[in-house]
């Protein structure tokens, strides 16, 4: 830690997101307390794991991976509250870059030559100011060293919330909302990872899939998300 980070922490001290306590100069977004509190998900199979299952086109996919089991009585819960609407994108910045490197060393970002983050609408994005799958790949960036690319996919249409639906109508309610962005560069042969900030049902997921999959019909896939709020 630089002697400039230590000042600033002294003349603005930064606090855990969790528990409110001082951070010292050596921890971000949360304590190290909390930061280990959090529940992880107990899979290490990055080919065959609850996540992937929940993809309808799971074929496609080489590999997936998700850090936190999401549940709303959980501090994970508060840190993606903080994440999505409180304006913190940093938190799912520092998480991410904590987090991976788990997965990382059980292969999930092996190969990979792009980081995707699945986009939010322009209006979505314009009104929160950030979209927050993208701090998350930065986060894995920070951590790996593989370039972020935001111009692979665009939502060509806005879906309606999809709180209240069930699995099978968030399916068809996310069907061919994303496409390959007219200035994406050609990622034939490439090897992706696609990141999202949570899993819930996996239809997003599976409709940027079925995007990718349809403008580079020879790229590799891998998935990362940050949460999982599916079944262990
Ligand atoms: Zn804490």
């Amino acid at each position: 830690m630089s002697f400039w980070h230590t000042l600033a922490d002294l003349l603005l001290p930064r606090h855990c997101a969790v528990c409110d306590a001082e951070l010292c100069a050596s921890e971000h977004a949360l304590c190290n307390v909390c930061l280990c509190g959090l529940q992880q998900v107990p899979w290490t199979d990055m080919a065959d794991n609850p996540l992937l299952r929940s993809l309808w086109n799971r074929h496609d996919v080489e590999a997936a991976g998700s850090s936190f089991f999401y549940n709303p009585a959980t501090d994970v819960h508060h840190l993606f509250i903080l994440l999505k609407y409180r304006q913190r994108p940093h938190v799912g910045l520092h998480l991410a870059r904590h987090a991976f490197s788990r997965l990382s060393a059980l292969g999930l970002a092996r190969g990979a030559e792009y980081i995707v983050p699945v986009p939010l609408s322009r209006q979505r994005r314009w009104r929160r100011g950030y979209n927050q799958a993208e701090w998350i790949a930065r986060g894995i960036s920070q951590a790996t060293g593989i370039p972020v690319c935001t111009e692979v996919l665009e939502r060509i249409r806005n879906n309606p919330t999809q709180t209240h639906r069930t699995a099978r109508q968030r399916m068809e309610n996310t069907r061919g909302i994303f496409a390959v962005a007219p200035e994406s560069p050609d990622l034939n042969g490439k090897t992706l990872l696609l990141v999202d900030d949570i899993c819930t049902t996996g239809a997003t997921l599976s409709d940027c899939v079925r995007a990718l999959r349809q403008g580079f019909p020879t790229a590799r896939i891998h998935i990362y998300t940050l949460g999982w709020a599916g079944g262990l």
